[in-house]
């Protein structure tokens, strides 16, 4: 069996985000791989720069399954060349996964896509779709199958089975040298899936709806044994999860691990602030971790506390990782729901004290888009709804739209100039005696 794995390059969020691509893309085409008898092909449309010309000529190749990974602000391009593969070759079946079968699955309930994933673990969601095209069962649970849902939700496998990055598959040379041309002295980054499932349950996510919310991880022994496979071209590794602390014994047994090793690359990878402890940051010194990132989202300048925990632990947080030279990364949402011009500037402003590594996005409220029927999806442009431009009206009230794209371009100069400074009285008086960082 052929299958040709694609993502669209229609509104590219990120050009070369690739840790995404080693990771949802890279392990379930690793997955396939690993199955006798199925040949599978990827083609990264985005790196590539493809026209929809090339991309079409990939459907003239004989493929009995294209497996789109797309994100909502690709669906009406997937949805366009879902219908030009019918077109070209009738009986080629069409899967699509991604964040945006979570957010709008209704899109794709049409007759140019066989099966869309709903729930549950992707290898699952594959394994569903090649007994489904063998007609060896009906339905499957998690997946749509021509426009019916399933019965029962998506199942979850055993971190046994998850699939490891293809690396014979992924144009590793290709993004060698983009990276390295980016990059410059930087060394070459790879990533995998340590764990899945997050039982925080934020609105606007898709992890809790695509993992659940139980953490589920791979044993020790086998990310060390990929670490060492690797290393060899991979001086850096970034270890994909929703939140490395959420079980704090891993992560410290892992740091141990990985300074035993010999040649070990660097690592980094994200926790949710409030399962981060001071001990734990310590717990992990001398371990070759360079980076640890955290979803911040916003900061109230008055209620000195965010949705992802309160400005006291923040700082405790922030002290212990530069004290153990970690360089600490807040991914931040700009036009959070009742974020004010002077919030984005005070957390800026507190952040860059702290010598913090700023990621912005504007805010995706996509779970608005669930309830709204395909007409009224089409109605929108769904290419703007990409998530790290995305200006969301109503949640962005508050924000001048100037200061919202000037935050998300990261330009702090402008975000913090005179003429949006905060007005003194409003600064929270322990500020200036806060701990600062060594230079
Ligand atoms: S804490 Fe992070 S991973 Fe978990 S649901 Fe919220 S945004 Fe998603």
């Amino acid at each position: 069996m052929k299958i040709l794995f694609l993502s669209p390059s229609g509104a590219p969020e990120f050009k070369l985000n690739l840790f995404r691509r080693f990771t949802e893309i890279g392990e379930l085409v690793g997955y396939l791989s690993s199955m006798e008898g199925i040949e599978v092909e990827y083609f990264d449309a985005v790196l590539e720069g493809a026209t929809n010309f090339e991309i079409i000529g990939k459907f003239c190749e004989k493929v009995d399954l294209v497996i789109f990974y797309t994100r909502v602000s690709d669906a009406p391009e997937v949805v366009y060349l879902a219908g030009v593969l019918k077109s070209i070759s009738p009986k080629t079946e069409v899967f699509v996964y991604g964040d945006a079968t979570f957010f709008i699955p209704q899109f794709f309930v049409r007759s140019e896509i066989e099966y869309v994933h709903l729930s549950g673990d992707p290898e699952s969601a594959v394994d569903g779709v090649l007994k489904l095209h063998r007609k060896e069962v009906l339905q499957y649970p998690g997946l749509m199958a021509f426009g019916k849902p399933p019965k029962s939700s998506g199942l979850n496998v055993s971190a046994d089975n998850w699939g490891w990055p293809a690396l014979s598959q992924l144009p590793i040379d290709a993004y060698l040298k983009y990276y390295t041309e980016k990059k410059k002295d930087k060394p070459f980054e790879t990533s995998f899936t340590v764990s899945r499932g997050c039982g925080t349950n934020c609105t606007y996510c898709p992890v809790p709806k695509k993992e659940g919310v139980k953490d589920r991880r791979r044993s020790i022994d086998q990310v060390i044994s990929w670490i060492e496979r690797t290393k060899h071209f991979a001086g850096m590794v970034k270890l994909h999860t929703p939140d490395i602390a959420g079980d704090p014994g891993w992560m410290s047994d892992f740091s141990e691990a990985i300074a035993s090793m010999k040649s070990a690359p660097q690592w980094r990878s994200i926790a949710i602030l409030n399962n981060l402890t001071t001990d734990l940051i310590d717990s992990i010194k001398g371990s070759g971790c360079w980076m640890i990132g955290f979803g911040l989202e916003t900061m109230s300048l008055n209620r000195k506390l965010g949705p992802k925990g309160e400005q006291s632990h923040l700082i405790r947080c922030l002290k212990a990782m530069l004290d153990n030279k970690i360089i600490p990364e807040a991914f931040l949402m700009i036009g959070y729901p009742g974020q004010k011009d002077k919030d984005i500037r005070y957390m800026i402003s507190l952040l860059r004290d702290y010598n913090v590594v700023i990621r912005p996005t504007g805010f995706t409220p996509f779970y608005r888009l669930r309830n709204l029927s395909v007409t009224e999806l089409e109605s929108l442009d769904l290419r703007r709804w990409d998530k790290r431009t995305f200006y969301d009206e109503k949640s962005a009230r508050h924000i001048s739209k100037d200061l919202f794209y000037r935050a998300i371009l990261r330009d702090w100069d402008y975000v913090l100039s005179s003429a949006h400074q905060v007005e003194d009285q409003e600064i929270p008086t322990e500020r200036e005696v806060l701990w600062m960082p060594a230079n």
